[in-house]
């Protein structure tokens, strides 16, 4: 296994890392075999998250005993310092640990988001009096709008950024040029797009390749795909001349009706979290999360039925993306 510096937090860690999502879809004993075959294969950084329902619970049972060979990071979606505090003893209950190497504010997405966050009262508030009591050892930061994320990494109050980067997202590289110039930690979400690529293997060699990026941590769900991604990381090979433009073939035909989440489409008038309507119903389709992500639509204040076809999110994508149709398709696959 390859080693990086994960910015100047002083950890060491594996270049490829386990993401917590798909863990929720597999029972406890995967999650046990997974955290094994990871030892076994050096791979020292986890990231989960409070918002990943038991994804937590499942990997604080299987560290027992081996939590001290892991870097782990989980997030808080709260925003205010009260929420917060609340989130991070929960985690670490679940964790069952007393402290994590790293505590990330979760998808901070406006501006008044990272204000609050940031403000007197907000989350950060808390997680630095936790950092003060050995509960939290360092404080990063993750989302999918980079302008703010941008705005994050200059305040200069995080040891880390998270954010997707993959074949076809690549909007986010100058947030991890800004992070690196301040020696911070580059963690890189989403490195198959929401599961998007037929060749899954080309697009983290191709990332595997990224001087800007400390780890890349896609979602694990089974001891088969942590040992192809870990042999990913430890015999990596450059993407050879024939396998190039299959990579780049996927990206032109990925890149016609993909979601970025940037969220430059919002706010709609109707209320429609739009991009969230696209992250549910890729869960759905591609993650094999249905349930769970027909549930979650279920509880959106307005979901994509509420749509009135004014056009006006449409005319804000920068990807020129016809949203109202994508809306439709997502409302038949979330609400059968
Ligand atoms: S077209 Fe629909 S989703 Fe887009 S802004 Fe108008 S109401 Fe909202
Ligand atoms: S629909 Fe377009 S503007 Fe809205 S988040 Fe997706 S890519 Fe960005």
């Amino acid at each position: 296994m390859k080693y990086k510096a994960l910015g100047k937090t002083g950890y060491e860690i594996s270049v490829m890392g386990i993401g917590g999502i798909p863990i929720q879809r597999v029972g406890q004993e995967v999650a046990e075999q997974v955290i094994a075959a990871a030892l076994e294969l050096g791979v020292n950084f986890l990231d989960t998250a409070r918002g990943y329902t038991d994804s937590e619970e499942k990997f604080g049972y299987a560290l027992r005993g081996v939590r001290d060979r892991f870097v782990l990071a989980t997030k808080t979606p709260a925003r205010d310092a009260e929420g917060a505090r609340r989130d991070l003893e929960t985690s670490l209950r679940m964790l069952q640990t007393d402290s994590v190497e790293l505590y990330q504010l979760h998808n901070v997405s406006t501006k008044a988001e990272l204000e609050q966050a940031l403000a007197p009262g907000g989350a950060l508030e808390a997680i630095l009096q936790a950092q003060q009591e050995g509960l939290v050892k360092h404080i990063g930061v993750t989302g999918h709008n980079d302008q703010i994320l941008l705005k994050a990494v200059e305040t200069g109050l995080f040891a880390t950024v998270q954010a997707p980067v993959n074949a076809v997202e690549r909007q986010f590289i100058p947030v991890f040029e800004a992070a690196k110039a301040r020696g911070m930690g580059t963690i890189a979400m989403k490195p198959l797009a929401g599961g998007s690529f037929m060749h899954p293997q080309l697009a983290l060699r191709q990332l595997l390749a990224e001087p800007l990026l400390d780890v890349i941590i896609p979602g694990v769900d089974s001891v088969e795909q942590m040992r192809q991604n870990a042999g990913l990381a430890s015999d990596w090979q450059p993407l050879n001349d024939e396998e190039r433009p299959l990579l780049e073939q996927e990206v032109a035909d990925l890149g016609k009706g993909f979601c970025r989440r940037c969220e430059y489409c919002l706010p709609c008038p109707q209320g429609i979290k739009i991009p969230q309507v696209f992250i549910l119903e890729g869960y759905a389709t591609r993650y094999n999360l249905a349930e769970w992500a027909v549930g979650r639509y279920a509880s959106l204040d307005s979901d994509a039925s509420a749509c009135a076809e004014c056009g006006i999110c449409e005319s804000r994508c920068p990807y020129s993306l016809p949203i109202r149709e994508m809306l439709k398709r997502a409302h038949k696959n979330l609400k059968p």
